[in-house]
């Protein structure tokens, strides 16, 4: 009998680092790998930067050579799907039919970028989630002067709507909130990042939008072509593309194993487990972080890096209790890897017109925010985030690196408020 594999669902940054890190924690039996897109494993967050700007090609984007991947003795099955997984008997089915019997599973399949019906079918209407989707909106951008339409004003949104402009196109970026990424960033920063907007020549609006029209009839067999959006309040703006940056949904609708939950990502133990054997990691991951006292969920890059390595180290460890209790009936003995609790000090930045955000902690959520402009004109500016008294996340605009990493300490644990403040207020007036 072939020794079962250990399956990793999602072949991008939380899944390759889950494989690498699996083999590093000693697991050597099959390992496989199934990503349902075509591509070896690319990093997102240049698509929405350097590669829609043009500056960069997708083959600066994958996160191993195909060198680097093959001593890691990778069953590889890109371009397949998950389609159903049976937690009891740890089973995943894939899309041509196969079923899997596993050792153990983590999931890392992310998350999908959200759209609106109303937009189906019509030719010019976007969204930025993978390589396939950024090439196809660059594509359309290198064609001379467009005017762009940007649904959607929080991280996604305000960068492509950057991009876009620094590209020469005619950019109107709206949402529903006045502020630009105020639920990221807080209301302080979202306003210098409007000013930045305006002053570069981005147009702001809040609004909703009720419709989307089509440039004109369409010839026979051919999709129509997006001419314009219709807000609820009647105006309307002309388009020739538009971008749907409207957030996204976590990837489990292939999970309907009722032993998980799947209310908003996979929920998950403070230790990454879905269920025995089942770990998730990345944006679809949602755990009780242990400092924290409540489930949690990123759409951070180096969570999905840092999430796969500690659900890799915790499956590891299970599989070898498990095995050891085969052997000798007790699961006791010498010298075994223990489990550990995640506990990462989550992190994301993001780049905007040469200006970089950093942020530590937790921002989305927060009931208290303080904002200290040390700059204004060059937008230097820091952000302190409260919850139930106690600081538990800061945001930097624009400031140098040593500042930061004094920044990241202030929040590593949520600390009382004044503590926090004075600590910002130190780390940001030091030489
Ligand atoms: C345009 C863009 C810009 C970003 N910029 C930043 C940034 O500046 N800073 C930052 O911190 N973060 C940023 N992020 C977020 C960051 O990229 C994500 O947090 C990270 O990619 C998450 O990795 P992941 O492996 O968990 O999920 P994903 O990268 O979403 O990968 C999941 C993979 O699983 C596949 N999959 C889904 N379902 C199945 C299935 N049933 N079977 C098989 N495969 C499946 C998907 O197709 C995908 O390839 C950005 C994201 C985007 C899209």
């Amino acid at each position: 009998m072939t020794a079962r594999p250990i399956a990793v669902v999602g072949a991008s940054a939380a899944g390759i680092t889950a494989a690498e890190a699996l083999r590093r924690a000693g697991w050597e039996g099959p390992l496989t790998l199934i990503g349902d897109e075509p591509h070896l494993p690319y990093d997102r967050p240049p698509l929405s930067k350097q590669l829609l700007h043009g500056a960069w090609e997708p083959e600066r984007l994958l996160l191993r050579s195909k060198e680097q991947i093959d001593p890691l003795g990778l069953e590889l099955r890109l371009g397949t799907r998950a389609t159903g997984l049976d937690v009891a008997t740890r089973t995943l089915t894939l899309d041509d039919g196969e079923r899997l019997a596993c050792a153990g599973v983590i999931i890392a399949t992310g998350v999908a970028a959200r759209t609106l019906p109303a937009a189906d079918g019509l030719a010019g209407v976007f969204t930025l989630r993978t390589l396939d989707d950024a090439l196809a909106l660059r594509d359309r951008l290198s064609g001379g002067a467009r005017r762009l339409v940007v649904v959607g004003n929080g991280v996604l949104g305000c960068e492509a709507a950057a991009v876009a402009r620094e590209l020469g196109h005619d950019v109107t970026l709206i949402g529903r909130q006045p502020v630009p990424m105020v639920a990221a960033v807080g209301p302080g920063i979202g306003e210098l990042l409007a000013e930045e907007h305006t002053a570069r020549g981005v147009r702001l609006l809040t609004g909703e939008v009720a419709e989307f029209e089509a440039a004109s009839d369409p010839a026979p067999g051919a999709p129509a072509q997006i001419g314009g959006v219709r807000l609820a309040d009647g105006s309307r703006l002309p388009a020739d593309l538009v971008l749907l940056a409207i957030g996204s949904e976590p990837a489990v609708g292939w999970l309907a194993d009722p032993a998980l939950d799947t209310t908003d990502g996979l929920g998950c133990d403070a230790y990454c487990a879905a269920a025995p054997g089942i770990y998730a990691a990345g944006d679809v991951a949602r755990w009780e972080h242990p400092l924290h006292g409540r489930p949690l969920r990123f759409e951070h890059r180096m969570n999905a890096t840092e999430q796969a390595m500690a659900a890799a180290r915790n499956l590891v460890a299970e599989l070898t209790a498990e095995r050891a209790a085969e052997d000798d009936g007790t699961g006791e003995g010498a010298e075994r890897p223990e489990r550990r609790p995640f506990a990462p000090v989550p992190y994301f930045w993001s780049d905007q017109y040469g200006l970089k955000l950093q942020a530590y902690g937790l921002t989305a959520g927060a009931d208290q925010v303080e904002t200290t402009v040390l700059e204004h004109d060059a937008r230097r500016a820091v952000a302190l985030f409260g919850r139930d008294g106690l600081a538990v996340g800061v945001l930097a605009c624009a400031l140098p690196p040593r500042q930061i990493r004094a920044l990241r300490a202030v929040v590593a644990t949520p600390v009382p408020w004044e503590e926090a403040r004075e600590r910002v207020r130190e780390a940001t007036t030091a030489g």
